[in-house]
């Protein structure tokens, strides 16, 4: 543990509470959840800085605190905010002060959701049990039942995994890239396999046997390791059908100045709207990782979206028929979503669909789709001026 940790737990608060929020609220902003609002959405308050609108797995949205228990860090991810080394404020809550804080910002209706991590000061398992002593007392001290999402830690041991799985409602682990060659590129302290892969084997093995309903994420940063989208989209599509991950998240780099990665470009941020894209393709709309079209050295074409690329390289799909189609034929229409197709199906039941515009389609998704379908056998009567199936890959 760091000396300044030492010294922090030692003399009790010695950093006020609100100024341990601000501190570890804002060096867990470096960790994504998109299941978290912009920062202009959030809670404005004195202790609410760092309480985010959230929606949970189940589709509820809640408010929630993102937090880091401690930004001490012994590990050097070249591209943290909290790597080692480098010369920032590092302050701990201990397990007591967080959960009281908490349970304060709950009762003040502040707060119905945490998300907790945390720097790794000793090792993972001194981390990981700080953090388990903190949800511990929210549950069982505080009572509190509403959502936790809490971090697994690189490297965090079984007892301390399933301890996680027990108390949170989603777990995750993040593996930020996609292999072991592109791990080293951002850590010389973490191991792939060992420290990242199993723990998220072994959360999955847990919640199988003790409890199904936890659910599981992982996050990538992109860009910051020279990987492909192709390299990204292959190890997400494992993780989806091997550890039945909930979540991929993917989380475009962003230099932070006195880091190893302080001069490397920014990952512009269409990068990371294509990946999400993809994701969702693979997710719920019955696409396979092989139908994902990628261009030169296996990226994502920056002027199509995947579904479109798809469907410009394989134009014997095309046209479809709205009026028969099945819902996977109609998910594979560019601006047809699962949403978009429902309409469709319970709209037909009404009679023979003759124009896009009778189905209550968004504009948008009425000028991506005309190129593709037929209505009763006829091109719809909009059409986008011209068609150049070459034009977007
Ligand atoms: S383990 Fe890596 S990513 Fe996590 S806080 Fe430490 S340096 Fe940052």
């Amino acid at each position: 543990m760091g000396a300044i940790l030492k010294l922090e737990y030692a003399e009790g608060v010695s950093v006020d509470i609100r100024q341990k929020i601000d501190l570890l609220g804002e060096a867990a902003q470096h960790d994504i959840c998109r299941g978290c609002g912009s920062h202009s959405s959030r809670v404005q308050d004195d202790l609410g800085r760092w309480v985010y609108p959230a929606i949970r797995p189940d589709g509820q949205r809640i408010s929630m605190l993102k937090v880091l228990q401690t930004n001490v860090c012994e590990k050097d991810c070249a591209y943290c905010a909290n790597r080692s080394g480098r010369d920032i404020r590092r302050t701990a809550f201990t397990p007591d002060e967080l959960a009281r804080t908490f349970d304060q910002m709950a009762h003040r209706r502040l707060v119905e959701g945490l998300f907790l991590s945390s720097g790794i000061c000793g090792h993972a398992d001194q981390a990981m049990q700080r953090m388990l002593a903190t949800v511990e007392l929210i549950r069982r001290q505080y009572g509190f039942r509403g959502y936790i999402h809490l971090k697994i830690l690189p490297g965090a041991d079984d007892a301390s995994i399933e301890a996680a799985v027990r108390l949170a409602d989603r777990v995750s682990v993040n593996l930020e890239a996609p292999n072991p060659q592109r791990i080293q590129h951002l850590s010389h302290t973490k191991d792939f396999f060992r420290e990242l892969l199993a723990p998220l084997r072994k959360a999955d093995e847990v919640r199988q046997a003790l409890k199904p309903g936890v659910s599981m994420t992982t996050q990538f940063v992109v860009g910051a390791a020279g990987e492909s989208d192709k390299e990204i989209l292959s190890s997400a599509t494992s993780l989806y059908s091997n550890l039945r991950l909930a979540r991929v998240y993917y989380s475009a780099f962003q230099p932070v100045r006195d880091t190893p990665l302080e001069n490397h470009d920014p990952t512009p941020t269409w990068r990371e709207h294509r990946l999400y894209q993809a994701d969702f393709l693979l997710r719920q709309y019955g696409f396979t990782f092989d139908e994902i079209v990628f261009g030169e050295e296996g990226r994502l074409p920056r002027e199509a979206d995947p579904k479109l690329a798809w469907a410009l390289s394989n134009p014997e799909c095309f046209p479809i028929e709205i009026n028969t189609a099945s819902q996977r034929d109609l998910l594979r229409i560019p601006g047809i979503g699962p949403r978009s197709a429902q309409k469709i199906i319970a709209r037909r039941k009404q009679g023979r669909l003759r124009e896009l515009a009778h189905i209550d389609l968004p504009p948008a998704s009425v000028r991506q789709a005309a190129p593709f379908v037929l209505l009763g056998g006829k091109r719809p009567s909009y059409q986008l001026p011209l068609f150049d199936p070459t034009a977007a890959c």
